[in-house]
């Protein structure tokens, strides 16, 4: 436990905001957060909870009114029917992928992670007890795993493969016929997947998420999509996310929770279910407004000389290629991490090195920011690039 890395991009996102309390003028794109108030519809229903005395324990799997209406919305949207019975609500996403690692690990067994990575899936495995094989992947395949290579990884002790697309930290989003490769290997190999969905309704261009277990007959049984409302609807604070997995799998993650911490809050929960029951018009315009950011983020940065980074089909991240600057050794900068550091001394901005997510040589600049702060970070970051 003593070994285990702290989240990189909350410890930025740390540092950043010491800044800004000590005076300086900091532009924090580390984090990677919805800049959007939680809409007020979710917040009165989590008034009108408190006000009606829903402020006590709840199951320690949700309240079957929530568990059922996640269960709606993915039968909606995915067309694939789910049941409540398949939903455990945790406390956030990240604590979704916990309870999934305790539940399906034991000591040894082999997770498949695609580099680059989120920060939290290799600690999160490793705290499970469970193996993290990394496996990096391609700028020029727009970061996406391949079949030959995850065949390559898999070894008698392979036990799980982890997806995320919309990817974080990357925004690179598989096509329904990568993912399908992807699953007929998982059930040639007899894993255990774990999709994490939790960026599938900010996606761009008229794209369509798809979620992985509908992707083949037989996938839903060995997969457990990850999803929440923290990005979608604003709420990261509210810490709601949940697990939808095989019945069987629910049971043992709900005893896990109920042992571990219990329900998650009785008022963010209601404060979720009227966010998953209410109109959807927000998530629309938050989307829209993430792909007119995206449009402008990345077409500043591929003007840069030197920068490269892949095509971003959704989520709120640009994470662009530096290794050029990094061998030119401007400075003595030699490393993604120590290139963050100077950024974020000399010119104010935050962004998150690339060795946290296990692609050395690149950064990540999250786009969860007003447009004005995006154009002066850039200005910044371009000056900072380009400086002799
Ligand atoms: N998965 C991914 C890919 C994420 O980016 C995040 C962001 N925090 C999470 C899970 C965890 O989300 P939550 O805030 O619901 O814990
Ligand atoms: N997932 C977000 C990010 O990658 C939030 C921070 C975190 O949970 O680590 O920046």
């Amino acid at each position: 436990m003593v070994a285990l890395e702290p989240s990189a991009t909350l410890a930025m996102a740390a540092r950043a905001s010491a800044l800004a309390a000590a005076g300086v003028d900091v532009i924090d794109l580390s984090v990677g957060e919805p800049d959007f108030p939680t809409p007020p519809h979710i917040c009165a229903a989590a008034e009108a909870a408190i006000r009606a005395g829903k402020t006590k324990y709840t199951p320690a799997a949700g309240i079957p009114a929530l568990r059922a209406a996640v269960a709606a919305d993915a039968t909606r949207r995915t067309g694939s029917e789910v049941t409540a019975a398949q939903v455990v609500v945790s406390n956030g996403a990240k604590h979704a992928l916990h309870n999934v690692f305790m539940a399906l690990l034991d000591d040894g067994d082999e997770v498949v992670i695609p580099a680059p990575f989120w920060v939290s899936y290799a600690e999160l495995v490793k705290l499970a007890g469970g193996v993290p094989v990394i496996l990096p992947t391609r700028l020029e395949d727009d970061f996406k795993l391949r079949p030959e290579a995850l065949r390559r990884a898999l070894t008698p002790a392979s036990r799980m493969l982890l997806l995320c697309s919309p990817s974080n930290p990357t925004g690179v989003v598989y096509t329904p016929d990568e993912l399908r490769a992807l699953a007929d290997l998982a059930i040639e190999a007899d894993l255990a997947v774990v999709a994490d969905e939790i960026y599938d309704q900010l996606v761009f261009d008229g794209r369509a998420a798809v979620s992985f277990p509908t992707l083949r007959p037989g996938l839903a049984e060995r997969t457990v999509v990850v999803g929440g409302v923290s990005k979608t609807y604003s709420m990261t604070g509210w810490r709601i996310g949940w697990t939808i997995a095989p019945e069987a799998l629910s049971k043992a993650i709900g005893n896990l929770q109920s042992q571990e911490t219990s329900n998650p809050s009785s008022v963010s929960q209601h404060a979720a279910l009227a966010a998953l029951t209410g109109p959807q018009a927000c998530v629309l315009e938050m989307c829209r407004e993430f792909q007119r950011r995206r449009d402008l983020v990345a077409a500043r940065l591929r003007r840069i000389p030197g920068v490269r980074l892949p095509d971003i089909g959704g989520a709120f991240y640009a994470f662009f290629d530096i290794s050029a600057a990094l061998a030119a050794g401007v400075g003595g900068i030699t490393t993604s991490g120590q290139w963050c550091e100077q950024l974020l001394e000399r010119e104010h901005v935050a962004l998150v090195a690339g060795s946290a997510f296990g692609a050395e040589g690149h950064v990540r600049m999250s786009f969860a920011a007003a447009e004005a702060k995006l154009v002066a970070g850039l200005d910044r970051i371009e000056r900072f690039l380009s400086r002799g």
